[in-house]
């Protein structure tokens, strides 16, 4: 049975953290946003070609900022000022998306979000 696709009306975050583990670039104005709010030492080079900085921190896979919440959610430590790309995720078009989970469709992920894919720990 063919799933159906999910659109920004009829979508509906669980809060599962899956895309807080990946790599991404803020912007220009995320990072001045973020910055603005108190927060820094959240950028880092990329993990594979080290020449290559600006991306939002990982540590142990996971994005500095995410928060691990008792109950199995998680949440994000910088909501209100967090980065355009985590506002729009998973919808960077007008299409819709089968899944926003990058463990169930890496390579949809992989052609709409970054020229970089980090693969999340499993
Ligand atoms: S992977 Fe999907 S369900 Fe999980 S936190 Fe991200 S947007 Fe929400
Ligand atoms: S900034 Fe927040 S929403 Fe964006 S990846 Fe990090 S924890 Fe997730």
């Amino acid at each position: 049975m063919t799933k159906k696709r999910i659109t920004k009306k009829s979508f509906e975050c669980e809060n599962c953290g899956q895309c807080c583990r990946l790599l991404f670039r803020p912007n220009k104005s995320d990072i001045i946003r973020i910055e603005s709010a108190g927060h820094a030492d959240f950028l880092m080079n990329h993990p594979f070609r080290k020449d290559q900085e600006g991306y939002m921190k990982l540590i142990s896979g996971d994005c500095a900022f995410l928060v691990k919440n008792t109950d199995g959610t998680s949440s994000c430590r910088i909501y209100d000022v967090r980065p355009k790309a985590c506002r729009d995720y998973p919808f960077f078009s007008k299409k819709a998306v089968e899944d926003c989970k990058p463990l169930h469709h890496l390579e949809e992920v992989k052609v709409r979000y970054a020229k970089n894919l980090y693969i999340p720990k499993v």
